[in-house]
């Protein structure tokens, strides 16, 4: 999507060799018009396929949710991290390995937001290794739902999750996939 790799371009910062900083528009600060025109990308994308539900992260991944969600008319439910353990039972749980902190945490979902005859599409704003997305992933297989796709922001082509995710099967479709990157060359696009 040519204005998200415009907007990388001008205002994304590469930190070391595998983080990209998007704090002004995506991250912290968040440009919701951009936002709307990724939703109705995602949209166009994946409007013929009979979504029920649209399921992301907390936190980063919520705001193009909800903006995405706009466009299918559906509810967004987002995984909670989770510290309380007394739930289990009323929730579906997997683990992530969160990619810029590289602890572990549980993420949960209610039982009462994921059937099974739900058809979910899974937003995030970046994808890494994967493990976000192998998270979500699994909700929704434990609730015998059906994962339609997933709708990724920025996709680093570079590092495995993109590959690892598609080799389930499962369809990754991301509005900008970076080849490389780095501090003094910047951000260079598939
Ligand atoms: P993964 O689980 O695929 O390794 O990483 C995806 C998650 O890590 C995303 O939800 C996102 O919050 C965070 N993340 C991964 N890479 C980056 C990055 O380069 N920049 C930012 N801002 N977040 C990232």
């Amino acid at each position: 999507m040519e204005l998200l790799e415009a907007r990388i371009r001008r205002d994304g910062k590469v930190r070391g060799d595998d983080v990209l900083k998007v704090d002004s528009f995506l991250n912290h600060q968040m440009d919701v018009r951009l936002f709307a025109e990724m939703g109705k990308e995602f949209k166009r994308i994946y409007g013929g396929c009979g979504v029920t539900k649209i399921l992301t992260i907390e936190a980063s991944g919520i705001g193009i949710a909800c903006v995405t969600a706009q466009f299918f008319d559906v509810p967004v439910i987002f995984a909670k991290k989770s510290q309380t353990k007394n739930i289990a039972g009323e929730v579906y749980t997997s683990k992530v390995e969160s990619f810029t902190h590289g602890k572990v945490y549980d993420i949960i979902v209610s039982k009462e937001f994921l059937r099974r005859e739900d058809r979910v599409l899974l937003i995030d704003d970046f994808l890494a290794n994967g493990s976000a997305l192998m998270g979500l992933i699994k909700l929704v297989e434990d609730a015998g739902a059906t994962v339609v796709g997933a709708g990724i922001a920025i996709e680093k082509a570079f590092q495995p999750g993109g590959d690892l995710i598609r080799s389930r099967g499962i369809r990754v479709e991301s509005l900008a996939r970076i080849k490389s990157m780095s501090e003094e060359r910047g951000v260079e696009f598939c």
